[in-house]
């Protein structure tokens, strides 16, 4: 498995030796001034740049499992670590909070943990999700399908990871003086769409349908 990895990395290190390079040295060379903080999932399947179609230098990315961001009070250092250097010396204009539909985590959430055995730190990782999977199933109709509550967890989970970031001072601060813009979007890993909360319907909507047509 390592030396695919490797393998890949020569494929790689060959490649950019050709088209790209000289944009990489340049990159190499400046501050890096990424568009966007993307906060996502450690699951192997969800690629950020992939899913967006970056570029290096496009996105500041933290992943954890189940793509959260604990409150300050709760503060994990190294989720608090990256939000303080890409929001306070960075600058980025804007937060991505994406989940994704079959996010295992969150299952395990909606799951209960009781389940999750010889894992304490995933447990208490994945607590406060478990608290919001059990709202979500208390506000679904009795007869809602295991996989209805696990979507609608997945989406409650983003929201809630978005309520997390204005705990944070350098993130309160940027979002009272309008220099950062929060969003929250779902991957769905079976159709490959991109769904964006919108807060004036407090939806989940296809991305497609949203974007204008390119003039
Ligand atoms: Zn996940």
């Amino acid at each position: 498995m390592v030396d695919s990895l490797l393998r890949g990395h020569t494929k790689y290190y060959r490649k950019k030796v050709g088209g790209e390079r000289d944009f990489l040295r340049r990159l190499a060379a400046e501050h890096q001034s990424p568009d966007a903080l993307y906060v996502g999932c450690s699951d192997s399947r969800v690629i950020p740049e992939m899913l967006t179609q970056s570029s290096p230098g496009d996105l500041f990315v933290i992943r954890n499992v189940a793509n959260i961001v604990p409150t300050f009070e709760n503060a994990d250092a190294s989720v608090g670590a990256a939000l303080e250097y890409a929001v306070g010396h960075l600058k980025v204009p804007h937060i991505i909070v994406c989940g994704h539909y079959g996010c295992g985590g969150v299952k395990a959430a909606v799951d209960g943990l009781e389940h999750v055995h010889g894992m304490p730190s995933l447990h208490e990782w994945l607590t406060p999700t478990e608290t919001t999977a059990r709202v979500v199933r208390n506000t679904l109709p009795a007869d809602a399908s295991a996989e209805q509550i696990w979507r609608k967890a997945v989406e409650a989970n983003v929201l809630e990871q978005l309520e997390h970031l204005a705990t944070y001072a350098v993130v309160a601060k940027a979002l009272e003086n309008d220099e950062v813009e929060l969003h929250g979007w779902v991957y769905d890993l079976f159709s490959l769409g991109l769904y964006i909360y919108d807060d004036e319907t407090d939806r989940f909507a296809l991305a497609n349908d949203l974007l204008k047509p390119q003039e």
